[in-house]
């Protein structure tokens, strides 16, 4: 929805499964402490403490509904103190939807071995254009924030010892993560971004090199 149309129409909810973390504050969702709800202005799935909020909504007949804080205000015009807005960054937040649209590489893989915790898990992979020695790991391309960063530089990029083709491997004194991706050229392609940003080239650095080579 555009912004002007707000409470005008309803919107398309984002759907539950889509969305691993609140879609305001970034805190990750859980069954016990935090629900996941929908704003009934945006759309978004939103944790209860920033859906903390009613705003009348033109397409429900001027009825409160609940809203994130961002439509409140918008809906409102009634600001938030400014400490409430500062504790909506994180160190790691770095928008995994905002990277696909500027990054060197990006795709689901799967992600092998129990260094993930849970073996065989997907993880949508960037490697973005303004940090590109560095691989981030979301659980979904909504996630604002990344679960796992892994900084490339020195690391060792080989074919998996798995008979497939489309396992590759990072690898680096005892650390090792393995990925597994859709196609073999899919997995080519990511063992070349690996292998670039692992010798620490960078776009428009002194390396820099046609990327489709
Ligand atoms: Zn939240
Ligand atoms: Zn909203």
């Amino acid at each position: 929805l555009q912004s002007e149309e707000l409470g005008l129409r309803a919107p398309q909810w984002v759907r539950d499964k889509m969305v691993t973390m609140c879609m305001r504050c970034q805190e990750p969702f859980n069954a016990l402490m935090r629900r996941r709800h929908h704003c009934r202005a945006c759309g978004y799935v939103v944790c209860a403490r920033c859906s903390d909020y009613r705003a009348e909504l033109k397409y429900d007949d001027n009825r409160p509904n609940r809203v994130c804080l961002d439509c409140y205000m918008f809906l409102t015009g009634n600001a938030l103190p400014e400490d409430k807005e500062d504790k909506r960054r994180g160190i790691l937040e770095k928008g995994a939807a905002a990277g696909s649209k500027q990054s060197l590489m990006c795709s689901f893989l799967q992600l092998l071995g129990d260094k993930w915790g849970k073996s065989g898990s997907r993880g949508w992979c960037v490697i973005p254009q303004d940090d590109p020695l560095v691989l981030y790991v979301y659980a979904a391309p909504q996630d604002m924030r990344a679960h796992t960063s892994i900084p490339l530089l020195g690391y060792q990029v080989t074919a998996g010892p798995q008979a497939d083709p489309r396992v590759f491997q990072l690898q680096q004194s005892g650390q090792l993560y393995a990925f597994k991706a859709e196609t073999e050229e899919l997995k080519d392609r990511w063992v070349k971004a690996m292998e670039r940003a692992a010798s620490g080239w960078s776009p428009g650095g002194p390396n820099d090199r046609d990327l489709s080579d």
